[in-house]
């Protein structure tokens, strides 16, 4: 875990959902990736530069179109860049077909020196993942602060749901917590603080 003091982070609040978009780089290399391009891609790009950090490709936790309505302007205000989607979900952006790279659970994924690793945790829908880099987990709709994502839409599926928070659960308690939506008391947390206020999280039987 030598690239912890390497890593980059910026947690952006973007539209009108209170999504939170991510930037996460190599403090090296200036390489970095985004995840959830969710809203607002001027905006995310300007911070990227006011930075020094170079976008480097484009990582999704799920495809719903709030953690994804501003990839098309990422696109034509940075030009195309890899699109990092779990293989379940892949047809779901089939427009942008020639820059997918498909994931599943395990993958590892490199940006600059950073190490990246994808946790698949289906559920709010069948190709949600998480992405770990060091003790930094980025959640999507999978796990908020004190809550959790959907798992009643026609995709979802609510005993994946259960093994995913499970999944989760069984975590190291140091663990920072990145939501992909800001709607608990605060922006982050941890595994180890959310097994104590996150009340799914506090079921025995998971
Ligand atoms: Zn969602």
């Amino acid at each position: 875990m030598t690239y912890n003091s390497k890593i980059y982070i910026n947690q952006i609040e973007v539209g009108l959902m209170q999504n939170y978009s991510y930037l996460v780089g190599c403090q090296e290399t200036r390489q970095c990736g985004l995840i959830d391009p969710a809203w607002e891609p001027d905006r995310l790009l300007k911070a990227m530069e006011k930075d020094g950090m170079e976008l480097h490709s484009i990582l999704l936790t799920h495809t719903h179109f709030d953690h994804m309505e501003g990839l098309e302007g990422i696109f034509r205000l940075a030009g195309p860049r890899k699109i990092y989607v779990h293989e379940a979900e892949a047809e779901c952006i089939a427009q942008f077909k020639e820059h997918i790279v498909t994931i599943q659970d395990g993958t590892e994924l490199s940006i600059g020196n950073l190490s990246i690793q994808t946790i698949h945790t289906p559920g709010h829908l069948p190709g949600c993942v998480c992405y770990q880099v060091g003790q930094h987990l980025f959640t999507g709709d999978m796990l908020f602060v004190n809550s959790v994502g959907r798992s009643d839409f026609p995709e979802s599926n609510q005993q994946d749901f259960a093994r995913s928070l499970k999944k989760l659960k069984e975590m190291d308690d140091n663990f920072k917590v990145y939501p992909g939506h800001d709607y608990g008391p605060a922006p982050t947390s941890t595994i180890g603080e959310q097994k104590k206020s996150n009340p799914y999280l506090m079921v025995d039987n998971l």
